[in-house]
């Protein structure tokens, strides 16, 4: 007797809340205590929010942004991870994306503290002088951490797509082979579906040309996703605020892209990316994402699409 395979493997969910946001599982797991799994997924996104959370007071980095000039802090090997890939990123596209951005986040009303009007020239300039990558200062491979005085690290931008990496990997590490894994968005699939087919992900349909379905199948592969689309405020003076912030100029981005949507191998570096390529911008962010060959997906403020080479070579049928 042959077996339908739809019939034999029937796709189970897992959800919650955490980060401040949803996060959910579909996944083959015949036989499975799913109770037992979504035990080990919770257990490691808490893990996650009690060392990179700055919305938790204390987070070690919480406890980091507070503490005093000269000290230095051992991090944990999940923290020191996602800040060694921060700074690559931020490196790699000179200081659009950066960790350090936290109190410019803060004072453009879109972190712990609240809404705001936002500061003013002389308060943006000196708030402007307190951050920058290059500040952070690393020892022991990373693992040691120093306070020169008054850095805030926000790891927002980043761990979402993190803890989407790690979600899979520990469902890897329960002998799980097949799920698709999202957080807040940021999506990583690895297997295959109940009827042997890949992860398929239907995107916003905004921007396509035509109205035709942008479908992209993930195998072993993440899609992560920022812009104006979700994040924005008023500042109470009828201006709309973007969440994305550019370290260079102080101030949120201008007349920002409404979705970048990038496909990497691990949903930490498309998360970063996608925010650095959103701080970038339409020209900009587009040229840069081509010349790595990246595959990402752009639609602008007036609901316009570009797809990188890579990214249409990606959609699938
Ligand atoms: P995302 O939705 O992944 O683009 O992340 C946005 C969040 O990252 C914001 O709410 C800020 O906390 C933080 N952020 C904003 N601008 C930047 C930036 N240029 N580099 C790094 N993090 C940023
Ligand atoms: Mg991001």
């Amino acid at each position: 007797m042959t077996r339908d395979p739809v019939a034999a493997f029937a796709v189970d969910t897992l959800g919650g809340v955490s980060m401040g946001t949803t996060w959910s599982v579909r996944l083959l797991a015949p036989g499975r205590d799913l109770r037992r799994l979504h035990a080990a997924v919770e257990a490691a996104l808490t893990r996650i929010v009690a060392q990179m959370s700055n919305w938790e007071p204390d987070s070690d980095l919480s406890r980091y942004n507070r503490a005093a000039a000269g000290s230095w802090h051992r991090l944990p090997d999940e923290f020191r991870d996602v800040l060694a890939c921060a700074l690559r990123v931020a490196d790699a596209s000179a200081g659009a994306f950066d960790p350090t951005v936290g109190p410019l986040v803060d004072a453009w009303g879109f972190g712990p503290p609240g809404g705001c009007s936002g500061p003013d020239a002389a308060r943006q300039a000196e708030l402007s002088q307190r951050i920058g990558w290059r500040r952070v200062e690393v020892r022991d491979d990373g693992h040691e951490l120093l306070q020169p005085g008054n850095l805030q690290l926000d790891l927002c931008a980043i761990a979402k797509g993190y803890a989407v990496d790690r979600v899979a990997a520990c469902l890897r590490e329960e002998g799980i082979d097949n799920a698709l894994v999202e957080v807040g968005g940021e999506l990583y699939g690895m297997g295959r579906r109940a009827d042997g087919r890949r992860w398929r992900v239907l995107l916003d349909d905004e921007g396509d040309e035509a109205g035709e379905a942008r479908v992209v199948e993930l195998d072993r592969s993440a899609i992560a996703s920022s812009g104006d689309r979700w994040h924005r405020r008023d500042d109470g003076r009828g201006r709309m605020l973007s969440h994305s912030i550019d370290p260079r100029g102080g101030a949120p981005v201008e007349d920002a892209l409404r979705l970048v949507s990038v496909l990497a191998d691990n949903a930490m570096e498309a998360d970063a990316w996608a925010t650095a390529l959103t701080v970038m911008g339409a020209r900009d962010g587009f040229d840069f994402a081509c010349g790595k060959a990246m595959a990402v997906r752009f639609v602008d403020s007036d609901g316009r699409e570009r797809m990188t080479p890579a990214f249409r070579a990606a959609l699938a049928a």
